[in-house]
């Protein structure tokens, strides 16, 4: 069958700009019109229109979601001497963040089923100086936040929400970005709400962290030339700002459809179980986003994560791993003091994970082939056969993208 040599990548965003590719030229043409490229009107609508889906009160853009990790915590106030506790399996940005804000990372490991911070382990990582506490929902997925309040309240603790995978996410009533006192969101390309290049947004509640941002982002201007903080110049483009506010209707539509894509992968994996491939954890049920759909290859799987990820290539299936070294062993922060043997369960899951294909528009057809390219690469063909009982998608267009 011809679908079998199907290229499928990792993401495209195809799906996402094609049908609206002309109100994005429109934006665009827009903002050239007007000429207002720094801090013009896009950029004020776009972050009235985002802290409204997030349910918060302000939105500060900012040029990464880097700088809204680092300048966010700043401007709540957290930095020299403070101790910020994050997960040490994340993406490197979140560490980055709180060491620019001149405080003091302390990791903490995760749960092996969700891949989430652990709140125990967090808990008992807590000193005199914890100021902080980062929660990375990651893949999509918030870390609960009942849970989370319960911590910062017992400790007096502040929750600045890495959410830089996780918009529109819900878990246990509340939205990703207002549990805590404020929020980082990212909107590099590939996120689920990306722009055409970098970007990213601090939302908050409370407006004295607002207007420290807005001054924070401004080279530390509160007016023209005149400077009481301790600035730099990072702030979202119009022109991003423009893109984001076209995509911005469609992104619960696109998370719909990642959340019916992670469905139908947990329905056609759930046979492979037996050969050790496990999907991570999905506890907040229809609020994950799916950012990443993470598979880990636990130790009942015979084949290596790595033979396993180049065969799937050489099938034309393209996969990632989020994230292959924790923090605490990359090469530049050694000085943090951290080993091998320190977080166990972050580790382990370092060399289990395998990201699928996952974005709006993705068929079923491709997701067919590559449960059952994985099938029958680990050895399955029990599994085979019963992928095989699904092969009738294979043959169908598309039936997710609306
Ligand atoms: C993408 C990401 C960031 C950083 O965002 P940039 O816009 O790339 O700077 C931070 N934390 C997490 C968890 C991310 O996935």
């Amino acid at each position: 069958m011809s679908h079998s040599t199907l290229t499928i990548p990792f993401v495209d965003f195809s799906f996402q700009h094609q049908p609206i590719q002309a109100q994005l030229e429109q934006a665009i043409q827009e903002v050239m019109q007007r000429g207002d490229y720094v801090l013009g009107q896009a950029l004020g609508e776009f972050e009235r229109a985002f802290t409204q889906a997030c349910g918060t009160a302000y939105g500060v853009g900012v040029a990464s979601g880097t700088d809204a990790i680092a300048l966010g915590l700043q401007a709540c106030g957290i930095g020299l001497g403070d101790e910020v506790i994050l997960p040490a399996n994340t993406f490197v940005a979140t560490l980055i963040g709180v060491l620019r804000s001149g405080a003091i990372p302390v990791f903490v490991d995760c749960d092996p089923q969700t891949a989430l911070i652990d709140l125990n382990a967090a808990e008992k990582a807590i000193t005199a100086h914890t100021r902080a506490i980062i929660p990375v929902h990651l893949y999509g997925q918030m870390v609960s936040p009942r849970h989370l309040l319960n911590l910062a309240s017992t400790y007096d603790l502040l929750i600045f929400e890495d959410a830089a995978q996780a918009h529109l996410a819900e878990r246990e009533g509340y939205r990703a970005g207002s549990v805590g006192i404020a929020a980082a969101f990212s909107f590099y390309p590939s996120k689920n709400l990306g722009a055409f290049g970098d970007g990213g947004m601090v939302v908050t509640q409370e407006e004295i962290v607002a207007e420290t941002l807005r001054s924070l982002r401004n080279y530390g201007a509160t007016r023209k030339y005149f400077h009481t903080d301790y600035g730099t110049n990072s702030r979202l483009d119009t022109l991003q700002a423009a893109v984001l506010k076209t995509k911005l209707p469609h992104l619960s539509g696109w998370n719909d459809d990642r959340y019916r894509i992670a469905q139908l992968y947990d329905r056609l994996l759930e046979p492979l179980a037996d050969y050790g491939i496990v999907p991570i954890a999905n506890q907040s049920g229809s609020g994950h986003v799916y950012h990443l759909y993470v598979i880990r290859t636990t130790e009942d799987c015979l084949s290596d994560r790595s033979e396993l990820q180049t065969s799937l290539s050489n099938l034309g299936i393209q996969t990632g791993i989020h994230y292959p070294i924790p923090c605490h062993l990359q090469p530049a922060f050694q000085h943090l003091g951290y080993e091998i043997g320190s977080f166990p369960h972050a580790e382990a899951l370092s060399q289990e994970i395998l990201s699928l294909p996952m974005y709006p528009g993705l068929s079923e057809s491709a997701i067919a082939q590559v449960v059952s390219a994985l099938a029958t690469l680990i050895g399955s063909s029990q599994s085979s056969r019963l992928v095989g009982s699904f092969s009738h998608l294979a043959d169908q267009p598309s039936l997710i993208l609306s």
